[in-house]
């Protein structure tokens, strides 16, 4: 199978190029990240640590305006700010909210300590004009320790801002490389399933869209071959149908003329050696005949189930009576053969679509095995059970046994169990194959469970026919 599909590596960098714009558009919203977590921490500042952001050039201008008390006002100052106006003296002209009432003079070396502000709650606010006075403002709150809360916050809320972009960008990688990625392993696990029909359908704009071709071109390639050979088993079906159905006279012809021959020969009064030898080549002819025969008759009967438009023809019928019919036609054989028999089938009316006809054929097939590979003696046993939305039938022998090494392939054509020993039964090794198409037809199973002690087919069919076409469905 060849793809048209290129893939080149070197060339299909398209993931590669995806990947580099991720990182890009994370790097570049992590800086926007830090812009917006600096204006965090100002915003947040400004609310709860206002006095550190005061305009003194305008309150100075407000206090020697308007007085300190009016300019605490107009200026919205935070509560326990102190102001004084301090003349050239050193000493306190005007004040609010200060304790030191208006005379109180500073030492010069607490002024030049105010001046050099080295004080970290008091800010000293002096013109540029120096012969004017100046305003020393008090502040308890800014003692100029680090704000953990706002660090705490800042922090906070950044972490907040990286962990929604890593969503985002995961997000963004999860639809462009994991999507296509569960787009094709739906696909695939739909292939596995044997449905190559579907099509895998996603546009990634990625090497993903190569992968999804190579696939759609694999599974349509796949349903071509199986088409191809569906066909072909087809016709080797019919061919099969034809050559036995074209066989059949010549082989009735020969049987038939065999048989007449025999028996006008039995009736020649004195019969010599001469005699002897054509009879008992004419009883070789017609055994031979019949064994074609039966043969010729099986593949056809295979040829026509394995065809997979081939409806049965089901009816509801009741099985546990059914079954009591057909064991019943059966036991003149058994007892002719020395076989012992147990059959276990319920009294009650248990309904069941199946197609009789085909039904007593896979049965019958069961049946003539036991008493074909069997010793005289052997016991069989048939039982039918109610399982609810299903019967189980299983048909069992204490006889010699399948060889372990034949079992996991007795269902197929022409497989029989140890040649040499098989030889004189003269099967055709389609019995089982037969059997088990009959049975899946119902829509139902068959296994087998065989050691030296015996020999055990359990039959598991729907009471119902929707199984069947549950199985014709994914058949086609
Ligand atoms: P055949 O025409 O040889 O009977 P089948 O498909 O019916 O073909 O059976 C396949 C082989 O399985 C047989 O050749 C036989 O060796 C083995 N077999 C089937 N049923 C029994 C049984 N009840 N006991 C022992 N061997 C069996």
């Amino acid at each position: 199978m060849e793809s048209d599909i290129e893939w080149n590596p070197l060339v299909t960098r398209n993931l590669q190029r995806q990947l580099k714009w991720e990182f890009i558009l994370f790097m570049i919203l992590l800086l926007v990240e830090i812009f917006l977590t600096v204006l965090f921490s100002i915003t947040y500042t400004a609310i709860f640590h206002a006095e550190e952001l005061l305009d003194f050039d305008e309150i100075y201008r407000d206090v020697i305006e308007v007085g300190p008390e009016e300019a605490f006002r107009i200026n919205d100052l935070p509560e326990g700010v102190w102001i004084e106006i301090i003349n050239d003296n050193n000493q306190v002209i005007n004040r609010f909210n200060s304790p030191r009432l208006p005379g109180y003079q500073y030492t010069q070396k607490e002024i030049n300590m105010f001046l050099n502000n080295l004080y970290l709650d008091v800010y000293a606010y002096y013109p540029e004009d120096n012969n004017q006075d100046f305003v020393l403002f008090f502040m308890p709150n800014a003692d100029g320790a680090i704000h953990f809360d706002v660090i705490l916050a800042s922090v906070g809320f950044f972490l907040l801002l990286v962990y929604m972009t890593i969503h985002v960008i995961s997000r963004r990688l999860g639809f462009k490389f994991l999507d296509p990625l569960n787009a094709l392993m739906q696909g695939i696990r739909t292939l596995q399933k044997g449905d190559y029909s579907t099509k895998i359908e996603f546009v990634s704009n990625s090497e993903f869209d190569q992968v999804r071709d190579a696939i759609n071109g694999l599974s349509s390639n796949l349903s071509q071959e199986i088409l191809k050979r569906k066909e072909v088993e087809a016709s080797r079906n019919q061919l099969l149908v034809d050559v036995s159905h074209d066989l059949k006279t010549p082989l009735t012809n020969v049987i038939g003329y065999s048989e007449v021959l025999l028996q006008n020969l039995s009736q020649v009064p004195h019969q010599d050696e001469q005699h002897q030898k054509m009879k008992r080549y004419l009883e070789i002819i017609a055994k031979n005949g019949k064994q074609a025969n039966y043969l010729l008759q099986d593949l056809s009967e295979l040829s026509l189930l394995q065809a997979p438009n081939l409806q049965i023809d089901c009816k509801p019928v009741d099985l546990p009576e059914f079954l009591r019919e057909f064991v019943i036609d059966c036991m003149p054989e058994l007892d002719e053969v020395g076989f012992l028999y147990d059959f276990e089938i319920p009294e009650k009316e248990i309904s069941c679509e199946v197609d009789e006809r085909k039904l007593r054929r896979a049965f019958q097939n069961l049946i003539d095995n036991a008493i074909k590979y069997n010793p005289m003696g052997t016991k069989l046993k048939i039982r039918l059970r109610d399982e609810g939305e299903n019967v189980r039938l299983v048909f069992q022998d204490d006889g010699i046994g399948i060889p372990e090494e034949y079992q996991a392939e007795i269902f197929d054509p022409f497989v029989r169990a140890d040649n040499d020993r098989n030889r004189s039964t003269g099967g055709s090794g389609l019995g089982l194959a037969i059997t088990k198409k009959i049975i899946e037809k119902h829509g139902g199973t068959i296994s087998l469970y065989s050691d030296p002690t015996g020999t055990t087919f359990s039959i598991l069919l729907c009471k119902t026919r929707k199984c069947d076409l549950e199985e014709l469905e994914t058949e086609q």
